[in-house]
C-alpha cells in the first residue's frame, strides 16, 4: 500500500510533532502507541481505522482518531 501523506484523513501527519497546536493533540501520542497500529515495530504499517484503509501510516505520525492503547 502507499503511503499516506499529510492530511489523508482526521487531520493525519506523518510526524506527530506536526499536529502540536491542534486541539486534540497531547505530547506523546503517535500512531505506534494507538490503539488502531497494526505495524508492530516497522517504521511504516496498517492502521486499522475505516479511513486509512489502503494506506500505510507512519510509526511516527498522528490523527485526530488517536486512541490510547
Ligand atoms: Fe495513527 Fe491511530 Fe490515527 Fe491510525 S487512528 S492514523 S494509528 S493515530
Amino acid at each position: 500500500n502507499p503511503k499516506a501523506e499529510d492530511g489523508h484523513r482526521h487531520d493525519y501527519v506523518n510526524n506527530a510533532a506536526d499536529a502540536a497546536g491542534h486541539e486534540d493533540y497531547s505530547e506523546g501520542e503517535k500512531c505506534k502507541n494507538c490503539a488502531f497500529w497494526g505495524g508492530g515495530d516497522a517504521e511504516w504499517g496498517q492502521c486499522f481505522h475505516a479511513d486509512f484503509q489502503g494506506v500505510q501510516v507512519n510509526a511516527s505520525g498522528w490523527c485526530d482518531e488517536y486512541v490510547g492503547a
